[in-house]
């Protein structure tokens, strides 16, 4: 985060960088939502008070328990699908013996009060977790955080105020949350009121604001630092969610500058939505499938109605993490052939669970030095025959609502595609005797993310239907970037000339031997490489829902086979491929 501040008479103005995580521009009012960490009561109690001071913390404790578990229970229906499975690790946290035990041990050998202890201890276990090597496991340091945020403000009387007050007179619509972080059962009550932003002092791309705020497809701006403790109340606030910046108390040149970006961006917005039904094809006449990137079955609907071709990527593993009980087959069935029926006659890609990496399941927590490079994916699944037959019967199943296409993940040895065909063969001969049926044109592919599979992919190529190449991992291990390690993010670059020569054979290959290539990586739905893939010979791209009609618009102005000439000849003789000067 950076700042620059800039004073014009008496106001302070300032500009904050974060993260930009959902789009769109606000303008509006700050609303304050309070951090009880940050303001709590410090002082020593007398011995005799240590009993009564642990009764205090126990009590407070059940309370938090007692209300999370409510919550749980009267979740609205149009309630995120990430909301209860988080709540459900906020509870967890709460009540693990563990939190009320050490820090009754503080109470007991430092006479803290039971607030500051709580605190103490909610830093111990901050930095204990900052060390450990799962990216995972550390970014969970932020629902220990609100956990013990919700404790202390119940043993301080406040157990209402993380919730802004709404009482005085602003217009709610125009309303920005600036908080230090959200918790997930304090935004299913924000979900309930109209906000224009929010705004964070922690969080990631795929922190729980950012889920919410694009959900309820308001901008966003997270890992601001310490933004909260820089604005006040009904400070005037610009939101920029594109380029992740917030101004605080604007000029009214800057605001009047914003206020006409805030009516451009709606009005195109608008027109955009206009065009969801045309077809995805170039000024030469090619046809391009835009197909639509899910993690929960019914994030379809949303597919639907924005007009996707299809489904390019279901992240399956989403049905499998933040749960203690893993999917049977008969709830994983239910949730594929949602999709499939949703979908009707379009295809629907399923991957196969890419468990692992950053990925973990609850209780599994990875022990791997390298889990990036370890027992991931498809490896994963070879590993537990009866968890992959369980997945495999269920997607056969419901393969009979729609069509289905079967995607492996991180596949790169022959004998794991032979194997992963020997136990669909198995899943498919075990229904059979069972009385159960599938469908019969269900396709197999492979995820190209691993170089290896792009450098050798003519044989691959011969036993699958269709591949997809998954640029976020593709990128990771030909560059030797960690994709979550923010200190190398500045090297993580889709413009490499490896990688785009991986994704240029890849994307030859496929045409040589008549099989789709998809590229469903994030690049797939950034505006700014659809010209870029097109002139790769790339007609298949899979991306979230909402980035579709932005790159069906590219993809309708766009002409390939100029394009394609283009970047054939910059692919030869460039060190690295310059948009601006190939002029894309
Ligand atoms: C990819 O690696 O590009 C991909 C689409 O898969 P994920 O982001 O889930 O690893
Ligand atoms: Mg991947």
């Amino acid at each position: 985060m950076s700042e620059t501040k800039e004073n014009i008479h008496s106001t302070a103005v300032m500009l904050m960088r974060g993260k930009g995580v959902a789009r769109g521009f606000a303008i509006g009012r700050a609303i304050i939502m309070g951090a009880a960490t940050l303001e709590v009561s410090h002082y020593r109690i007398a011995p005799e008070d240590v009993p009564q001071e642990c009764a205090r913390l126990d009590a407070a404790i059940q309370t938090v328990y007692t209300d999370l578990q409510q919550i749980i229970k009267n979740l609205p229906a149009d309630a995120p699908k990430e909301l209860a499975p988080l709540l459900t690790v906020h509870s967890l946290l709460v009540s693990d013996p563990m939190l009320a035990e050490q820090t009754k041990e503080i109470i007991a050998s430092r006479q803290y009060n039971a607030e500051w202890a709580l605190s103490t201890q909610g830093q111990i276990l901050a930095d204990q977790f900052s060390v450990m090597q799962d990216e995972y496991i550390r970014e969970r340091v932020a629902d220990v955080n609100q956990v013990i945020e919700r404790v202390i403000r119940v043993l301080s009387g406040t157990a209402t105020s993380m919730i802004p007050d709404m009482s005085y007179d602003l217009d709610i619509n125009s309303s920005i949350v600036v908080a230090h972080d959200i918790s997930p059962a304090d935004m299913i009550k924000l979900r309930g009121s109209r906000f224009a932003a929010f705004v964070t002092d922690l969080g990631g791309a795929t922190s729980h604001t950012a889920i919410v705020a694009r959900s309820m497809n308001v901008p966003a701006v997270v890992g601001m630092g310490n933004i909260r403790s820089l604005v006040r109340d009904k400070d005037m606030l610009i939101v920029d969610g594109e380029a992740g910046v917030v101004i605080v108390n604007p000029s009214p040149l800057v605001l009047s500058e914003y206020q006409k970006k805030q009516e451009i961006y709606i009005q195109e917005r608008a027109e955009l939505i206009q065009h969801k039904d045309e077809p995805a094809i170039t000024l030469d006449g090619k046809k391009v499938k835009l197909e639509a990137n899910i993690e929960l079955p019914h994030e379809a609907d949303e597919a639907m109605e924005l007009g996707a071709d299809g489904i390019g990527l279901f992240r399956s593993e989403f049905l499998f993490m933040g749960r203690s009980t893993l999917p049977d087959e008969e709830e994983q069935y239910e949730a594929y052939s949602y999709v499939l029926k949703t979908m009707a006659d379009k295809p629907v890609t399923i991957r196969t669970l890419d468990i692992g990496s950053d990925k973990t399941l609850d209780g599994e927590a990875t022990v791997a030095a390298n889990p990036a490079l370890g027992l991931r994916a498809v490896r994963y699944c070879l590993s537990r025959p009866e968890l992959f037959q369980t997945q495999l019967r269920a997607l056969l199943r419901a393969s009979v609502h729609g069509k289905l296409r079967i995607l492996i993940p991180m596949l790169s040895h022959m004998h794991e595609l032979h194997a992963v065909k020997q136990a669909i063969e198995f899943a498919k001969s075990q229904l059979v005797e069972e009385g159960h049926s599938y469908g019969e044109n269900i396709e197999l592919g492979a995820m190209v993310e691993i170089p290896a599979i792009a450098i050798a992919i003519e044989p691959f190529l011969k036993h699958l239907d269709f591949v997809s190449i998954g640029t976020n991992d593709l990128i990771q291990y030909t560059l030797a970037i960690d994709r979550v390690d923010n200190e190398v993010s500045d090297l993580y670059d889709p413009l490499h000339p490896a990688v785009l020569r991986l994704i240029s054979q890849t994307i030859q290959a496929g045409e040589r031997a008549g099989k789709d290539v998809a590229v469903c990586g994030e690049m797939a739905g950034e505006p700014r490489y659809t010209r870029l893939l097109l002139g790769l010979g790339l007609t298949e791209f899979s991306m979230h829902p909402q980035q579709l009609l932005d790159v069906k618009k590219l993809v309708r102005t766009s002409h390939t086979n100029a394009l394609r000439s283009k970047i054939a000849t910059a692919l030869n003789h460039a060190e690295a491929i310059d948009l601006d000067a190939l002029g894309l």
